[in-house]
C-alpha cells in the first residue's frame, strides 16, 4: 500500500506510540488530583507544554489543549470575536479557502451580527498582503489567514500579514494546523496572535491539538465546567493523548530539514510525472507549497472514479479534503482559485509522507496516468472535448 493521504491525517510515530502508552499505564491519575499519583500526570502534562513550546518559539502558559484543530480554530475565533463585540468592532478578515471550521464558523458569527470579508486567493493559492491591509476597517476585530492550505499546499505569506495586522492594532489568527511540524512556524518571529494546530497531522493522536494565544489575548471558554487549563476549558485533560502530540511534535521538528529536502524532491518529481498527462494542471503554487503536497486536476475524469480505481492498485489519494469527499460539490478550494466546476470535479491529491521513495512516485505516476487514460476512454466529456465540440480549458 502506498499511503499519499498525509493532510488527512498521518501515521502515529513510535515515539507518540510510547509516550502515550507510558502515560496509559502509569501515570493514569487525574492531573487536578492532589496526591502524588495525580501529581505525577499534572507534570507529564506541563512537560508537554514545555515541550510544544519551545517548538514554536511561545510560553508555556500560553498554550491551550484542546480536542483538535477544529476547536482550537473555534475558539480562536470566538475568542477574538467575543473581543471585538465588547469594543464595537464586529468585522472579520480572513480568506475564500479556509479550511470548514474556520470558514463555518464565520458563517456562525455572521449570523450572530458579524461582518466578514472573504479575500481572493488567487490562481497561485497565495493571499496578497497588500489586499489583507486594504481589507482592514476601523471595525475590524480580527484576520483569520490558514499558515498553509490543507488541499493544494500553498504557503501563505505569514510574517508579512502578521506585521500588517500588528501595525494595524488587529489581532491576527492562523490555522497552522498543516504547517507545524512541516516547515517552520515561530510564533515570536511571526507576528501570531492565535494558532491552532492537531496532533494528527504530524504523527500524533486523534482527538488532540492546542490553541495557542499570545500572552495578554483573553480566551472565551466553548465547554463550561471545571477549571482545567486556567479556566479557559474545562474537561479532564486528555493527558495520553496530549503526551503523545508533544513527543510526535518534538520528533518532527528535529528532523523537519531532513524530511523536508526529501519531501520537496519526491513531490518534484512527481509533478513532473503527472504534468507529463496531457490536460491536466497543477492546483496551487509550484515553489511556495508544502514539501509533501501535490494536487492535480485532470480535464475529462471524475475524481471520484479516479480515487476507487486507485485504491484497487493501493494508493490512499483524496479528491480534496476528507471533511468535503462524499458530497457531490467541488472543492471550495479549488472553485477559489479559479477552477471551473467541470475541472475541479477531476481533482487529486496526493499528499506524501516521509518514508516515500522514488520507486513510489514512479509507480504513483504510472498508476495515475493509466488510469486517467482509462477513465477517459469512455467518458462523455472527454468525447465532446476531443471532437471539439466543447473547447479545452487545460
Ligand atoms: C485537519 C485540519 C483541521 C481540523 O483538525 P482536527 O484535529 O481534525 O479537528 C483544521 N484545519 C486544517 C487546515 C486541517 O488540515
Amino acid at each position: 500500500m502506498i499511503y499519499a493521504d498525509n493532510a488527512a491525517t498521518t501515521k502515529m510515530s513510535d515515539a507518540a506510540i510510547q509516550a502515550m502508552l507510558t502515560q496509559m499505564q502509569k501515570n493514569w491519575g487525574n492531573p487536578s488530583s492532589l496526591y502524588a499519583h495525580g501529581q505525577d500526570a499534572k507534570e507529564a502534562l506541563e512537560t508537554a507544554r514545555e515541550q510544544i513550546a519551545a517548538v514554536i518559539g511561545a510560553q508555556p502558559r500560553e498554550i491551550l489543549f484542546t480536542s483538535g484543530g477544529s476547536e482550537a480554530d473555534n475558539q480562536a475565533l470566538r475568542s477574538a470575536a467575543a473581543l471585538g463585540k465588547k469594543r464595537g468592532k464586529m468585522h472579520i478578515v480572513s480568506t475564500a479557502f479556509e479550511h470548514h471550521a474556520v470558514l463555518h464558523t464565520l458563517a456562525a458569527l455572521q449570523r450572530e451580527g458579524f461582518s466578514v470579508t472573504l479575500l481572493d486567493v488567487h490562481e497561485n493559492g497565495v493571499v496578497v498582503p497588500a489586499e489583507v491591509e486594504a481589507a482592514i476597517r476601523e471595525d475590524t476585530c480580527l484576520v483569520s489567514v490558514m499558515f498553509a492550505n490543507n488541499e493544494i499546499g500553498t504557503i501563505q505569506p505569514i510574517r508579512e500579514i502578521g506585521a500588517i495586522c500588528r501595525k494595524r492594532g488587529v489581532l491576527f489568527h492562523t490555522d497552522a494546523v498543516q504547517a507545524i511540524g512541516h516547515v517552520p512556524v515561530n510564533t515570536a518571529e511571526d507576528n501570531i496572535d492565535l494558532l491552532s494546530a492537531s496532533a494528527h497531522k504530524f504523527h500524533g493522536p486523534k482527538g488532540v491539538g492546542f490553541l495557542w494565544a499570545k500572552r495578554g489575548v483573553p480566551l472565551a471558554s466553548l465547554i463550561e465546567g471545571g477549571a482545567q487549563e486556567r479556566g479557559k476549558r474545562a474537561g479532564t485533560e486528555n493527558v495520553p493523548g496530549i503526551a503523545a502530540m508533544a513527543a510526535a511534535l518534538t520528533e518532527a521538528n528535529a528532523k523537519m530539514a531532513e524530511n523536508a529536502a526529501h519531501l520537496t524532491a519526491m513531490r518534484d518529481r512527481l509533478i513532473a510525472g503527472l504534468q507529463e498527462i496531457p490536460h491536466s494542471a497543477l492546483n496551487g503554487d509550484a515553489r511556495n507549497r508544502l514539501p509533501g503536497n501535490v494536487n492535480f486536476c485532470f480535464e475529462g475524469i471524475e475524481g471520484e472514479s479516479l480515487l476507487l480505481l486507485l485504491d484497487d492498485r493501493g494508493i490512499c489519494a483524496s479528491s480534496g479534503s476528507a471533511c468535503t469527499s462524499g458530497s457531490l460539490d467541488p472543492s471550495h478550494v479549488l472553485l477559489a482559485i479559479g477552477r471551473v466546476h467541470d475541472v475541479a470535479h477531476g481533482s487529486l491529491r496526493l499528499s506524501l509522507g516521509e518514508d516515500i521513495t522514488e520507486g513510489d512516485v514512479d509507480y504513483l505516476v504510472r498508476s495515475v496516468r493509466e488510469v486517467v487514460t482509462y477513465l477517459r476512454s469512455f467518458s462523455p466529456i472527454w468525447r465532446d472535448l476531443t471532437a471539439g465540440r466543447k473547447p479545452f480549458i487545460l
